[in-house]
């Protein structure tokens, strides 16, 4: 039976491929096959590495909102280009933390693992469906480099395999076209060492298999020599086998076009003779202070400084919702600096914007709803919040639509607009909204709230007003009885200037707050 589908919106999103935006149509109708390049763990991950997952958590909890099924794949880097220097004995970066930390080489990669979930945990990032480790597929990288042998896309010399572009570039027009460089500078590029040339037989063609070194900790077996896989082949073996040959979107960060996701392609299309991505989606630079964050420059901070505020460039801590909302103020397609009025102003925007749902959600409709231009206005601004995620999941313009609301939902709750200038519709349709926007397509939480519900001893403090009113109350009639009429007085005179009236019943004392 075929499946029938409608997502709850149409979407368009930009094609890195074609440089243009297209309209979303997956594969299989209803279900979305994503792949992501991960991190490498050899060290604290980048907060500018957080951006491009930050907005990956963000398409993927739209496209989740849309309605689609999704396979969610991003691979953790434990091996590839972070083995030493073949020729030279030069350490690995895995192994040389290894030596500095005097741990395991598997240590490092699951001490670096365990912090990395940790920080998107703190962002509040969803968990990828799948988060294979290029260690635990040699295997199929292996089985990936014999078929791309066997269709006659690679060669071999002294025990390592190179992928021949040659084909691809003059014969077939498909290496080059997504980072968009020319035939003559692929033919000249020299990414890979000089030791490889002699044994490369064109400048843009690269390992794919590498012949170990005695030196080398990470090394496997197989046909051609002791080695290890070349840095791009575990994305192209584990983004086909756990989402087949072809799939929907593959992502990540925009510098890793050249050459990461060119030699994917290369890859796929020597292997399986098949363009392997409808959409390609990269993510912007994120700087700090305008300029590139390098840590040899100083001008560098990790995601646990950042919540901790823990370093000199900045003056305190930002929660890793500050964050978060400072991210989703960016188009993800836009470059996106980091600075302390930034943050700053992000902090407060967010707090202001979790203060407008709660007032919002306090709202009852009363009386006949007389809707005027107001009522059509904010059910304007919601579609076009909708409007702007369908528009290349543009987070930017959807908070600034949904920002323009909070004024009016100030007026309704001081009642400088009245209720019924909305019909109740249009009220339940705000709060829904909100509700989805800021919990499930912002992926928000609500820090001041969490913070509230519970106290230090980890109780609940809802009653807490109500205990702290029976203590007041106690004293007062212990001033009562002692005939100490003044301070009775005042405790119930400084309760009615801020608005809460002290009745004296049979039963003693009661009291009660007006809005
Ligand atoms: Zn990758």
């Amino acid at each position: 039976m075929k499946e029938t589908f409608k997502p709850k919106y149409e979407l368009t999103m930009y094609n890195s491929l074609t440089r243009e935006k297209q309209v979303f149509q997956s594969l299989i109708a209803g279900r979305v096959g994503m792949y992501v390049c991960g991190p490498t763990v050899y060290n604290e991950v980048h907060l500018g590495n957080c951006r491009t997952f930050v907005s990956f958590d963000l398409i993927y909890r739209y496209l989740l909102f849309l309605g689609y099924k999704i396979r969610y794949v991003r691979n953790i880097t434990d091996v590839g280009h972070l083995v030493g220097d073949v020729d030279t004995g030069e350490e690995g970066k895995i192994a040389k933390q290894a030596r500095l930390e005097q741990l395991e080489p598997m240590e490092v990669v699951q001490k670096y693992t365990n912090l990395f979930k940790s920080v998107l945990g703190q962002l509040n990032n969803l968990p990828p469906s799948i988060e294979p480790t290029a260690t635990g597929h040699i295997i199929e990288q292996i089985e990936m480099v014999q078929q791309i042998l066997d269709n006659g896309y690679g060669y071999e010399t002294n025990g390592s395999v190179y992928f021949d572009t040659q084909k691809l570039i003059t014969e077939e027009d498909i290496y080059g076209n997504l980072s968009g460089k020319k035939q003559d500078d692929l033919l000249t590029e020299t990414r890979d060492d000089l030791k490889n040339q002699s044994e490369k037989r064109h400048a843009s063609d690269f390992a794919i298999w590498i012949k170990a070194g005695e030196h080398d900790i990470m090394k496997w077996s197989s046909p051609w020599s002791v080695g290890f896989p070349g840095w791009h082949l575990e994305c192209s073996a584990m983004s086909t086998k756990y989402l087949g040959k072809e799939f929907d979107i593959h992502g990540g960060g925009m510098d890793l076009q050249f050459p990461h996701h060119e030699n994917e392609i290369a890859q796929n299309v020597g292997a399986c003779g098949c363009q392997p991505v409808r959409y390609w989606m990269h993510t912007n630079m994120l700087e700090l202070n305008g300029k590139k964050m390098s840590k040899s420059t100083g001008n560098s901070i990790l995601p646990a400084e950042l919540f901790a505020g823990s370093n000199a460039i900045l003056s305190k801590a930002y929660s890793p919702m500050a964050v978060r909302f400072f991210m989703l103020q960016a188009h993800y397609r836009s470059v996106l600096n980091i600075t302390e009025k930034g943050l700053a102003d992000a902090e407060k925007a967010y707090t202001k914007l979790l203060e407008a749902y709660h007032t919002l959600q306090q709202l009852k409709h009363t009386g006949e709803a007389q809707p005027t231009e107001d009522d059509d206005q904010i059910n304007k601004l919601l579609d076009m919040a909708f409007d702007a995620m369908n528009d290349d999941f543009n987070t930017a313009m959807a908070l600034a639509k949904l920002n323009v609301i909070i004024p009016k939902i100030k007026a309704l709750h001081k009642g400088r607009l009245a209720i019924t200038a909305i019909s109740e519709a249009t009220l339940d349709r705000m709060k829904e909204v909100f509700h989805t926007f800021i919990f499930d397509i912002f992926g928000l939480v609500d820090e001041a709230g969490a913070n509230t519900a519970s106290d230090s001893t980890g109780g609940d403090t809802s009653n807490l007003v109500d205990e702290v009113m029976q203590v007041v109350l106690q004293l007062r009639q212990a001033a009562k009885d002692q005939k100490d009429w003044t301070t009775s007085d005042l405790i119930r005179d400084q309760l009615q200037a801020i608005g809460v009236t002290v009745k004296d019943g049979k039963e003693g004392a009661t009291w009660s707050k007006k809005d």
